[in-house]
């Protein structure tokens, strides 16, 4: 543990909403008044959470989601799942006393409007919290989801890229969402817009085997610094990246294992690009749900199979490494 934790190590994949301490949310469901709750589904998900039932079952976070959109609908609580959020990767017990789980933090989320706030509010508090931090620490990456209608990842993008233009902390942008869902031919314009405007751009790409080459095409035509997940990239997608395109990939074990995209670390997507000295980056996607941390991550590389990889600690520092060089606060080319 010594050893993984005196490694400089870049966290380039997590969600906001996914990424919450348990605690926290604990916290939210207990101040929220039951006549607030849209739905009786969350209302009843909320009532679950304030009598302590924790949901084991992966399947359950994703029902979940409602419930946590609906104790982070205002401006105060969007807030304080942020700070939360940060503090867990960065500064967990908010004395510096502990050793953070990572040393520099790419934290990504949807600009959400509610009745409380504007998208641009959500992102503007966001950001507040996220600029607490010294900016070899933190930054922010625009989610879209795709889901989103053409209009609306619109406003995303023009969000993100005005913020970057007043010097707020936004460097890059994601593409996210249910895999099955959206047009990703439709995507390609905004996502060519922002990086033209200097943004990173990472995607979630073939992620279920319910995405289409076309759908993997559309996206890698747009040339993304980084690919999420890639667990379905065929290999005629794989030789699409060329001497002059590497694209690092980010990987994320745990969530990869306990969706069941993945069987079992040893046939892992992992294995292809370590030998072929390809660049990634080792993430935790959705700490709450896949109950995991940075560490824990790394914890995968090291121990022996079947339980990890069983990787040398000289291969564990240069995957570490990869993660820092690939990360989108630096100055571009
Ligand atoms: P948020 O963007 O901060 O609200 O974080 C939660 C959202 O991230 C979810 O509603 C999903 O859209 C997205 N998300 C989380 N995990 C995954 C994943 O593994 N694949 C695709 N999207 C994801």
């Amino acid at each position: 543990v010594i050893f993984l934790q005196s490694l400089p190590k870049a966290e380039l994949h997590a969600h906001l909403n996914g990424s919450i301490p348990i605690k926290t949310i604990l916290e939210l469901a207990q101040q929220y008044p039951h006549s607030s709750a849209q739905t009786t589904e969350v209302a009843d998900t909320i009532e679950k959470l304030k009598s302590g039932v924790i949901l084991n079952e992966i399947f359950d976070f994703f029902s979940l989601m409602p419930a946590i959109y609906a104790l982070t609908s205002t401006p105060e609580a969007v807030a304080i799942v942020t700070r939360a959020v940060l503090q867990s990767f960065l500064n967990p017990t908010g004395d510096g006393a502990e050793s953070p789980q990572c040393t520099y933090l790419e934290l990504r989320t949807t600009p959400r409007s509610t009745t409380h706030m504007t998208r641009e509010k959500y992102l503007t508090i966001v950001l507040d919290e996220i600029e607490m931090y010294p900016a070899d620490q933190a930054a922010l990456i625009v989610s879209v989801d795709r889901r989103m209608s053409d209009s609306d990842v619109e406003e995303c993008i023009s969000l993100a890229i005005e913020m970057k233009n007043r010097g707020r902390r936004v460097v890059g942008i994601d593409v996210c969402g249910d895999p099955r869902s959206g047009d990703m031919q439709t995507f390609t314009q905004h996502l060519s817009r922002a990086k033209g405007a200097g943004l990173g751009l990472t995607v979630h790409i073939a992620e279920s085997t319910k995405n289409t080459t076309e759908d993997s095409l559309a996206l890698l035509s747009c040339r993304p610094d980084r690919l999420g997940h890639a667990t379905f990239l065929s290999d005629e997608l794989k030789a699409f990246k060329s001497a002059d395109y590497k694209p690092c990939m980010e990987i994320c074990l745990s969530s990869n294992l306990l969706c069941k995209t993945v069987a079992s670390l040893d046939a892992h997507h992992i294995r292809y690009y370590l030998k072929n000295d390809h660049p990634i980056v080792i993430c935790t996607d959705d700490a709450l749900p896949f109950r995991t941390s940075c560490l824990g991550e790394y914890s995968l590389l090291l121990a022996q199979p079947p339980l990890g990889l069983g990787l040398s600690r000289d291969d564990v520092a240069r995957v570490a490494r990869m993660g820092m060089d690939a990360a989108f606060l630096r100055p571009r080319d």
